[in-house]
């Protein structure tokens, strides 16, 4: 079988470079077939968080944030990861204002760290 190399785990999306970990594409013994789909994954995710940036309606900000979700775990299970969504990075969705490094330090766990003026998490309408 053809090997992996770094250089095709390297591909620019949403104008930023995104460099996938070869030692996790080893360990969880990915294909080119599963580097294709993860690569179209994030491609969508940086056309959804685009037309997410522009949105100004709550309701339909909210929504965006929804399939973002909905990607999350289809990239979970392109990468053979089980489907858990306290590991999703769910405070980087455009307009989220809720703390980014604290909800890093709690990713993996049931915590959540939500601001209250948060116009994507926070309840208040
Ligand atoms: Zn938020």
């Amino acid at each position: 079988m053809e090997q992996i190399t770094p250089k095709d785990l390297e591909f620019v999306c949403g104008g930023k470079k995104i460099r996938l970990n070869i030692r996790l594409v080893n360990r969880q013994g990915l294909t080119f077939g599963d580097i294709a789909l993860i690569k179209s994954l994030h491609k969508k995710k940086a056309k959804l968080y685009k037309k997410m940036s522009s949105e100004t309606e709550a309701s339909k900000i909210k929504a965006y944030a929804k399939e973002a979700k909905d990607l999350e775990f289809l990239l979970q299970e392109a990468w053979g990861f089980p489907k858990d969504e306290s590991f999703h990075p769910w405070y980087e969705v455009p307009h989220c204002t809720c703390a980014k490094l604290d909800n890093q330090d709690y990713r993996g766990t049931k915590y959540k760290s939500i601001s209250s003026d948060c116009i994507v998490h926070s309840q208040g309408e």
